[in-house]
């Protein structure tokens, strides 16, 4: 039998949830609300969707490898050069390639528990030694990172705000970390939920990269432009950072479809406000919901919430999916006790209440 990479043996491969067609045959239901995965319960934009309906693919041809249309649009959009800019298959592939690239037997990377897995995962793949420091209530203790920082550190990573807490980084905060940490340390800045932080707390933080010549900033359009199934993101870097993640790229790692949409989407931000207008009226109006129920939950500055629960998560999970809601059980993603929930429509969110109200009861 060949084997693979030693490392891999600490791994699995993802575990995707259950398809919705699953379960709805497992569970006798008509309809299912898909609060899993923190993509946009109001679809995308309608000029996408007029865009799709004249638009004809030439799929016989190769992508624009270096994204150029695209490219151009978002320095523009950004105040960054072109040159700044790399484009991956959702900026999960950007994390691959910052792998890749920085990391390797005899290194280390520094992150946050609980955050985004991937981070852990490709990291461990190229072999470095991963630490990782425990968030406090939530938020990323960024004193302990710089202080888990050694010789050996190539990269660490931030996640704001923090997926599965949703917390938001402070500004200042941010910039303190940036100020201590060695400039020969790459800092990922994961910003996939940067559409719906309050523009009082965000951290602007592509307005740094020329000031601190070891960071990223990582985006995507899977998350508030409601484009998870195209597969693109892009990271904003000086040039000697984005250049070295350009060798490891795959040439053609975008399709042309993607970025004629991305394109299009771009050009729609009254959508993008749309969406952050309901979705924070949702979270208002279910946070007010928690507080009655006198169920804790963390901050959020995204489309998800973390809520705390009575008994196991998973229990309360189990108990959701059979009435046609998925969220996921904290227990998998490090933090017992909770559910996290992107934040649907309105009336289904009306629904799920009701179904806690039961779940309370039962
Ligand atoms: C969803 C998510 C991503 C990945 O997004 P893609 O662009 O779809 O790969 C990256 N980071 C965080 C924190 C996310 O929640």
């Amino acid at each position: 039998m060949m084997e693979g990479k030693a490392a891999l043996k600490q791994l699995a491969p993802y575990q995707q949830g259950k398809q919705i067609q699953e379960i709805k045959q497992m569970y006798n239901l008509d309809r299912i609300v898909k609060l899993s995965s923190n993509e946009n319960p109001y679809g995308y934009s309608d000029k996408v969707k007029q865009f799709l309906n004249e638009y004809i693919p030439s799929f016989d041809i190769y992508p624009d490898g270096y994204t150029k249309e695209l490219r151009s649009v978002l320095a523009a959009k950004l105040n960054a050069q072109e040159t700044e800019l790399v484009f991956g298959s959702g900026s999960e592939e950007i994390v691959q390639m910052i792998c890749r690239t920085f990391l390797y037997e005899g290194v280390n990377t520094v992150m946050a528990t609980p955050t985004f897995p991937q981070y852990k995962h490709n990291a461990i793949i190229e072999g470095a030694e991963v630490k990782e420091i425990p968030t406090v209530e939530g938020y990323h203790d960024l004193p302990a990172m710089l202080a888990a920082i050694d010789k050996k550190t190539n990269v660490v990573w931030l996640c704001s705000p923090n997926n599965p807490t949703g917390n938001p980084m402070a500004k200042q905060e941010f910039i303190q970390f940036m100020d201590n940490c060695p400039d020969n340390v790459l800092v990922v800045l994961d910003e996939a939920y940067y559409e719906y932080v309050d523009p009082n707390k965000d951290i602007q933080a592509i307005n740094e990269i020329n000031n601190y010549q070891n960071l990223i900033v990582l985006r995507t359009f899977s998350k508030a432009y409601g484009l998870a199934g195209l597969r693109i993101g892009y990271g904003i870097a000086n040039e000697a950072i984005v250049t070295q993640l350009n060798i490891v790229r795959g040439p053609f790692n975008t399709t042309s479809i993607a970025q004629q949409i991305a394109l299009v989407a771009l050009e729609d931000d009254d959508f993008i406000q749309d969406t952050k207008a309901k979705n924070l009226e949702v979270k208002l109006s279910f946070q007010q919901f928690l507080h009655d129920i006198d169920w804790g939950y963390y901050p959020s500055e995204t489309n998800f919430m973390l809520v705390s629960t009575p008994n196991s998560g998973t229990e309360l999970f189990e108990y959701l999916i059979q009435h046609g809601f998925i969220v996921r059980p904290g227990e998998l993603l490090g933090i017992p006790n909770t559910i996290r929930l992107t934040l649907g429509l309105k009336e289904d969110m009306e629904r799920f209440q009701q179904l806690l109200v039961s779940y309370n009861k039962s």
